[in-house]
């Protein structure tokens, strides 16, 4: 299904062919990103919950939600210590809601990862262990014990929403000496910088200060189509996974290496390292040439990301038709016409990316090589 729809897409480009407006490509919810140099950019969600623990829908409906969101990868992850439906719905198998997702997902080439969300009060708050082989295992008293069986079991474990305001009024992550135990004993591999409708810069100064990995996760209990607005274009938060390959065992030796961009409404986050080639990747410079005899640069821009990228012009050239400030829509063309003082073979272009952050309150640094053909 995937293969068709991208065919579509690459034959629409063809048709349309070279044009001086913009021009908009129809997209489905699908989410797309584009792959950078070495790495599969694959589309993860591993914050999930069914009525296997205190969500509202059957497993099945995950895996079907992820497939119409383009995923290449899931975990659910269930609440070990809460369940307030097993009155209605006995489940004493924690391994449960993993097994009836897997047998549906393997039919639509989705990854389901198994994973479980050890689930206590501040400190530690709730984490999820992803990458375990038996949830019933974590059923522990001592939540520390939790997370060690977990690692036990070849797990990755992540801190989630360390801003949540039922357990940090303030709004503001912050390691107690619980976590700082946990970092030091290698129990805490990484932290969702966004979960849900929420972003935290003090989440993204953990990750960078403790070097674990940023993760961004939908956290979604109803239905994802609902809560984030699918039919108005919306999309789940999810985690950019650059993986070698597309599978299981790549997804987790990225992770473990921080290998990840989140994508949040408008926002990509992430490393300089993996955010700057994402970016490289999604804006190509389609055609160049100069207006006339003047020295007026008409470039033309392709974003073939969801993202819209919004561009503060850092460098020496100013723009004929705006201000610093640039739009590249997502999936279209955009020309940017670029005043060079005289006709020049090559040039660079320097921007701030307003919506791609590196640290707190930092944006990604982007240029553009700029070659004009000889006519
Ligand atoms: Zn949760």
């Amino acid at each position: 299904m995937r293969i068709a729809l991208q065919l579509l897409i690459l034959s629409c480009c063809c048709l349309t062919g070279w044009s001086q407006e913009a021009h908009t490509h129809v997209h489905g919810r699908e989410i797309v990103f584009p792959d950078i140099e070495g790495y599969r950019t694959l589309k993860c969600d591993f914050h999930i919950h069914t009525v296997f623990s205190d969500g509202y829908v059957w497993p099945t409906i995950r895996v079907e939600e992820a497939v119409k969101d383009g995923l290449d990868a899931i975990a659910l992850t269930e609440h070990i210590e809460y369940q307030p439906w097993s009155d209605d719905i006995s489940h004493p198998d924690r391994n449960r809601s993993f097994e009836i997702a897997t047998e549906l997902a393997t039919a639509f080439d989705l990854i389901v990862v198994h994973g479980a969300e050890i689930t206590r009060d501040l400190p530690p708050g709730h984490a999820n262990a992803i990458f375990i082989t038996d949830a019933n295992k974590l059923v522990l008293e001592d939540s520390i014990e939790a997370y060690r069986e977990a690692k036990r079991q070849g797990g990755f474990i992540f801190w989630n929403h360390p801003n949540w305001i039922r357990q940090q009024p303030d709004g503001k992550a912050t390691l107690s000496e619980l976590h700082k135990m946990l970092l030091a004993e290698d129990l805490l591999d990484g932290i969702e910088v966004v979960n849900d409708i929420t972003y935290s810069d003090e989440a993204l100064q953990i990750a960078l200060e403790q070097q674990i990995t940023i993760m961004g996760t939908s956290d979604i209990h109803n239905l994802v189509d609902w809560k984030f607005d699918i039919a108005n274009g919306g999309h789940r938060p999810i985690t950019l996974v650059f993986a070698r390959e597309r599978n299981s065992e790549a997804i987790k030796d990225a992770l473990i290496a921080r290998r990840t961009v989140v994508w949040y409404r408008n926002l990509l986050v992430g490393e300089t390292t993996f955010l700057k080639p994402l970016v490289e990747a999604s804006i190509r410079v389609k055609d160049v040439s100069y207006e006339g005899p003047s020295s007026v640069a008409l470039v033309q821009l392709e974003n073939v990301s969801d993202a819209t990228f919004l561009l503060r012009n850092q460098g020496a050239f100013n723009f004929h038709t705006t201000a610093d400030v640039i739009s590249l829509p997502a999936h279209e063309r955009t020309q940017i016409q670029v005043k060079t003082g005289e006709q020049m073979e090559s040039f660079r272009l320097y921007f701030e990316v307003l919506n791609a952050i590196v640290a707190p309150s930092k944006h990604l640094d982007f240029s553009l090589q700029i070659d004009v053909p000889k006519h």
